[in-house]
């Protein structure tokens, strides 16, 4: 037999490198990647079983034995997996093959300035963090579907040997030999603590060789053959009672499915035996995940799904909405036949049915957690609100439920309130929800069209997400509340005094034909009417939206979904204590025909368009007129 020497990859070696030498201070989750490693071998098998029914054999008894040899210096890893082929053992263990290489590298460095512990088994490193603790790693396996064993030997530095070697059965032993500073690691009590520590819930067994507890003597005077006993949980965390299932252990077991090492906002734990039947047990993150992060939706995303004990996906994004892709867990049903193919999978009833199910626990817990710990909740929403969001604009059934759980700024108050929040706070009777969307906060509370909210303190809700337009233009109600853009013309929040209404009266007067001239120079296919209004801080100008027509934030989207939108006519108010304004009312006085006056209605006009986050019809005509203005300011 032949032994070959091979190199590993260039960036493995360099990964290596970094493992072994620097970053790493918590060289004890080596166990937990070489068991988690085995534990997905063994659910490759049992997958590739389904298909393959000769495939098993009679080597149907799935463990992983975990074996320490004090003499050799030596901890082993057995499963009877589904093993690796030749090439398959240069694919993945002599190179790191995923796609993300250069990304991980990158994220390497700077946890290694961050001490940042999680990453190895984040990356699908895990192998490799073997060397952190061994000189020498083997690795004899063999495949299912191979009749030959190989050998794989390395000492984690420039390359590998690999060669031909004998093994009865199918799967893989990983044999570390341990290094001078790491013999502790080969006790009987420290490995149990680490498999119940970092491993207790893979769900395979893990066995152990009995443990001996009599004297050397007794042994000697009475030798006994030990056998192997499970050191993990039998029972799945999922299949357990909620009663049974510690904190901590949730906690843990969240990290596990999750790859999120900090705490989740909250999870969902039931077991249901209706006209399908599941179990399951998801969470709900409440920090981003930088390894993963859910908030990008070309993530693979959805719980595990397990079909009578078997993991049939990683991933089943058949069973939770894209706008709940921040929720990971498991699903266990056993309504579904094993071999169910993936195409099969995508249009299943009985998974349309758990997920409906599912989504509407889900929205059902987010309700309960906001109220539970409004902090935590609030962390979550400011990572994941607007993805929520996205469930209103999709789920016609549920939109009102979903917004329920929403949280937004608002101009008086310093803290997110909910809608019901903002309909409790709002006095009156005829309640109406008040919004103002642009694109940020800062931005539309620099908004004129809030002059008469503040005066009155009549709160407004702050819509600034990009995806607020998109759920507004599907939520024109909520509870029977009208929501209500600021720019609605029919908005008089104040009745006004019998003298400030001669005055106006007065001003009306003296403005009127001005504002009829200003109507006709924009055109009456664009403006309903021109009206006055002092109230609107220092700006020339806006634009209302007449009720009934459609309003601006709506057109945008519209025009961006390439719907036709129809003309709406506006009615534009003019601000009579404007400085330009007053100078329009003067030129109207003294030449109607004034060019003058034409700019300075366009110019108006357009101001109002920019006020409500409109497009211009000629950028460059606005402009040169803003020059001409500077320049009258600079003589
Ligand atoms: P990851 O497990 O994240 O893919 P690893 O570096 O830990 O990354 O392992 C690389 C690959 O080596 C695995 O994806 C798997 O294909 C293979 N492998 C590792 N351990 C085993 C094992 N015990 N049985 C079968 N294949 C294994």
């Amino acid at each position: 037999m032949t032994k070959k020497q091979h190199n590993f990859a260039a960036e493995t070696g360099r990964i290596l490198e970094l493992l072994t030498h620097s970053i790493y201070s918590n060289k004890e989750i080596f166990l937990r990647e070489l068991i988690s490693n085995s534990s997905d071998a063994i659910d490759k098998a049992r997958l590739k079983a389904l298909t393959d029914t000769t495939f098993l054999g009679d080597d149907t008894n799935f463990e992983i034995k975990v074996e320490i040899n004090e003499k050799n210096k030596t901890l082993s890893i057995t499963d009877n997996g589904i093993g690796m082929t030749e090439d398959e053992m240069h694919k993945h263990l002599g190179t790191i093959a995923k796609s993300g290489t250069k990304e991980f590298m990158e994220k390497l460095e700077k946890a290694k300035e961050g001490g940042d512990h999680n990453l190895i088994g984040q990356f699908g490193v895990g192998f490799y963090s073997a060397f952190m603790v061994a000189d020498k790693v083997e690795v004899v396996t063999r495949s299912g579907l191979d009749k030959k064993a190989h050998k794989w030997i390395s000492d984690g530095k420039s390359g590998y040997e690999v060669e031909e070697t004998k093994k009865e059965g199918r799967g893989t032993v990983v044999t570390l030999y341990m290094g001078e500073g790491n013999h502790e690691l080969l006790t009987d009590w420290k490995v149990r603590e680490l498999i119940k520590k970092y491993s207790n819930y893979v769900g395979v067994p893990i066995m152990m060789l009995e443990n001996d507890t009599r004297s050397e003597e007794e042994k000697k005077k009475e030798p006994k053959e030990l056998g192997f006993e499970q050191v993990n949980e039998t029972k799945p965390i999922w299949k357990k009672s909620k009663t049974s299932v510690k904190a901590e252990e949730y906690k843990d077991f969240y990290s596990q499915v999750s790859m999120d090492f900090n705490a989740p906002l909250g999870h969902i734990h039931s077991s249901i035996e209706w006209n399908v039947s599941y179990n399951t047990l998801l969470y709900i993150p409440q920090e981003t995940n930088a390894f993963s992060d859910m908030r990008d939706p070309s993530k693979e995303y959805g719980p595990k799904l397990y079909v009578q004990n078997v993991l049939i996906l990683e991933h089943a994004k058949e069973l939770l909405p894209v706008w709940l892709r921040f929720v990971s867990g498991v699903v266990e049903t056993t309504d579904l036949p094993l071999n169910i193919s993936r195409e099969m999978l995508q249009s299943n009833a009985t998974l349309e049915t758990i997920k409906k199910s599912l989504v509407k626990k889900v929205v059902g817990e987010l309700k309960k957690l906001r109220v539970k710990d409004a902090v935590a909740y609030g962390k979550f929403f400011e990572n994941y609100g607007a993805i929520l969001k996205e469930g209103v604009y999709y789920e016609a059934d549920l939109k009102e439920d979903i917004a329920a759980t929403l949280e937004f700024d608002t101009l008086l108050g310093d803290k997110k309130i909910s809608l019901d929040g903002y309909i409790e706070a709002q006095k009156g009777e005829g309640k109406t929800i008040y919004y103002i969307s642009g694109k940020s906060r800062s931005e539309v509370l620099a908004s004129p069209y809030l002059a008469q909210f503040k005066d009155t303190k009549t709160d407004v809700i702050l819509f600034t997400d990009a995806i607020d337009e998109w759920m507004i233009g599907v939520l024109d109600e909520y509870k029977k509340v009208k929501l209500k853009s600021v720019t609605a013309s029919d908005i008089k929040l104040k009745e006004e005094t019998a003298e400030e209404k001669k005055k106006a009266e007065t001003t009306e007067k003296q403005f009127k034909d001005m504002l009829e001239l200003v109507k006709n120079t924009i055109g009456t296919e664009k403006i309903e009417k021109v009206e006055l209004n002092p109230n609107l801080w220092d700006a020339l100008g806006a634009l209302k939206t007449p009720d009934g027509a459609m309003n601006p934030q709506m057109e945008k989207m519209m025009k961006a979904m390439g719907q036709p939108v129809p003309e709406t006519k506006r009615v534009l108010e003019l601000n009579p204590n404007n400085k330009l304004v007053k100078a329009m009312k003067k030129e109207f006085k003294s030449d109607v025909k004034s060019k003058k006056l034409k700019d300075l209605t366009q110019y108006a006009y357009m101001q109002a368009i920019l006020l409500e986050w409109g497009e211009l019809e000629n950028i460059a005509d606005f402009v040169g007129m803003t020059n001409k203005f500077a320049g009258e300011y600079l003589k």
